[in-house]
């Protein structure tokens, strides 16, 4: 089984209130415990968190090995004052206390840097992302801070500029990715940065009812298309559901998500969610695979071999 690539063990899947006030005193064991399980009845021996500020993924860290799981955390991530990122991690003004948040976090024993570098899909305004992204210069110096201190950097960013000068920057993984452009993908897979698309986040939600299913599938269709491009250009991409997110439960997130990849790659099968547009994204029958199913097991192992190996102390 295929390991996750991204998971918030803190989060539930559908209220990210009540999980904040579930471990909001100290992080609780039992549901800790209770989510790897669900990871260990599945198979995944692999997880890497994307981080936390109640101690939850600190706690999961320690007892994880009892259920056989290799489980990364970076421990909180890390975010500019006002702008996103509040709900995952710690913020700071300056580039000093950027420093003093990294050290901190490998004084208590992160196995790598999570850090925000842009907003989040707007679902109610068809994806548009909430925000402008950090600045190029303060995403490299970000960057440069965290590997000076023998860090990797899991980098949560979206559209083409910010994607871009984080991969110039030496970024080792792209978290979404969305609205990537050709240029940008280019530079990706000429880049030693693996991507985790995270795309369930937007497919599991159509049908929920929250949002218009017409945007969400176009916003699918969009986001399937440069997955697919990033396969045919070899970029390194992993496995990794976001599981804990909205409509994103721990474990099968990940069987989603592959679900979704081996759909986009040809080798998959259609899904009638996706209406019309689902069938397009589909490899039509007369069309070659993109990859055979082989193929991208081989790739998505690859690429999870890449994280495991960069994404430790
Ligand atoms: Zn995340």
């Amino acid at each position: 089984m295929f390991g996750e690539c991204h998971a918030h063990l803190f989060m539930n899947g559908y209220s990210y209130h009540e999980a904040v006030e579930l471990h909001r005193d100290r992080p609780k064991e039992d549901d800790i415990r209770g989510k790897l399980r669900l990871y260990q009845e599945q198979g995944v021996t692999f997880v890497r968190d994307g981080g936390d500020t109640l101690g939850v993924s600190a706690l999961a860290k320690k007892i994880a090995p009892e259920y056989g799981i290799d489980y990364r955390t970076p421990l909180f991530a890390i975010h500019k004052n006002g702008h996103y990122g509040g709900i995952v991690g710690c913020g700071f003004d300056n580039m000093e206390e950027y420093h003093s948040l990294v050290k901190r976090a490998i004084r208590e024993g992160a196995d790598f840097i999570k850090v925000m570098f842009s907003g989040i899909l707007d679902f109610s305004r068809d994806g548009a992302l909430t925000e402008e992204p950090l600045a190029a210069e303060e995403i490299r110096e970000m960057i440069r801070i965290a590997h000076g201190e023998g860090m990797a950097v899991m980098a949560h960013v979206n559209g083409a500029d910010a994607v871009r000068n984080a991969v110039e920057a030496g970024v080792d993984s792209v978290e979404h990715g969305n609205f990537m452009d050709e240029d940008c993908l280019q530079a990706l897979a000429e880049s030693h940065a693996v991507w985790v698309p995270t795309y369930v986040t937007i497919t599991n939600l159509i049908g929920s009812g929250r949002f218009d299913d017409d945007s969400l599938r176009r916003l699918a269709a969009q986001q399937g298309e440069r997955i697919r491009r990033g396969f045919a250009l070899g970029v390194q991409i992993a496995l990794g559901s976001d599981a804990g997110a909205y409509r994103v439960p721990h474990a099968q997130g990940i069987l989603d998500e592959y679900r979704e990849f081996r759909r986009l790659a040809g080798c998959g099968k259609a899904d009638p969610k996706y209406g019309q547009e689902g069938m397009k994204l589909r490899a039509q029958p007369d069309d070659a695979a993109l990859l055979t199913e082989d193929e991208l097991d081989a790739r998505l192992t690859a690429a999870e071999r890449e994280i495991r190996e960069r994404f430790a102390r």
